[in-house]
């Protein structure tokens, strides 16, 4: 079972030279987190609040944890991810108080960024839930949120699917007030992605990655960087059965079948 909480220094750092396309989306959620925490006296001296909320929508794979990942490293914030239905637990009071000590260690290590995946998990609209523990979980959530001291040390990032399952109490100002869409990848961005995943791998002179590009309509990020690793293991493969002393990755030599199958698994 996972754990819930878990702190970026014990993962490798993730850059922004990893994350192809969704150029404007970094630099969105870098105006949006990056000045606030370097320069809180900016924003004291104008009278604004900075953002302490920020809600990242889009389908499964696209890269939105990647994202708040890379933006941790990259402005050497501490990073706190809670996994929505991992949280929710049936003895009461106990999520309410696992999110309280995520905050308060997060506000002990700020400047921090707090990952919530699947937030749809915890902060269903509130009208439609029948649980006892969502009602709780959301309203320690909101308290939370408001109780931000360190301004804008402490930037809340959720991630969700679903944005309109989400209780509309959560998009209010001075909550997850900033919204941020992450479509799934165009044939230009896929040949990025897939550029990324292939950049450490030893690629045969004749693989067109435009060409793959092409043919993967409908691939997130997460579908390509499972076929390239799934190219480097047939290469590998292949070189261990005819041993020729070169491993030769050729994702064309994937056939389309497979890319089909390979999809199909991941759906
Ligand atoms: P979920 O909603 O399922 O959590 P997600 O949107 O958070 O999905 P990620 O977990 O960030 O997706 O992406 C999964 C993996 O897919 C990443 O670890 C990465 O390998 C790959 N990936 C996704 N998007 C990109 C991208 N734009 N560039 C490079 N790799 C990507």
């Amino acid at each position: 079972k996972e754990e819930p909480v878990k702190e970026v220094s014990n993962y490798p750092k993730v850059s922004w030279e990893d994350i192809g396309d969704l150029e404007d989306v970094k630099e969105k959620i870098r105006e949006i987190v990056e000045l606030p925490m370097k320069h809180p006296e900016l924003f004291q001296r104008l009278g604004i609040e900075p953002p302490k909320g920020i809600l990242l929508f889009g389908p499964p794979g696209v890269g939105k944890t990647l994202l708040a990942r890379a933006l941790a490293s990259e402005i050497g914030a501490s990073f706190y991810t809670i996994n929505g239905p991992e949280i929710m637990s049936k003895f009461y009071g106990e999520s309410e108080q696992r999110l309280r000590e995520i905050f308060e260690e997060a506000e002990k290590n700020s400047p921090s960024i707090v990952f919530i995946d699947e937030l749809d998990a915890i902060a269903p609209k509130r009208e439609e839930t029948t649980g006892e523990v969502e009602k709780r979980v959301v309203a320690q959530l909101l308290t939370l949120m408001d109780g931000i001291k360190g301004r804008g040390k402490i930037v809340v990032i959720g991630a969700t699917n679903r944005p309109d399952a989400l209780d509309p109490a959560l998009r209010r100002p001075g909550r997850f007030d900033r919204e941020i869409e992450i479509r799934p990848p165009d044939t230009k961005a896929r040949k990025e992605i897939l550029q990324v995943h292939t950049r450490n791998m030893p690629l045969s002179d004749d693989v067109n990655l435009d060409a793959i590009a092409e043919m993967t309509n409908g691939y997130t990020g997460a579908d390509l960087a499972a076929l390239a690793k799934e190219a480097a293991m047939s290469a590998l493969r292949k070189f261990l059965k005819d041993n020729t002393g070169k491993i030769n990755l050729d994702i064309g030599q994937i056939p389309p079948e497979t890319l089909k199958e390979l999809k199909v698994n991941m759906d």
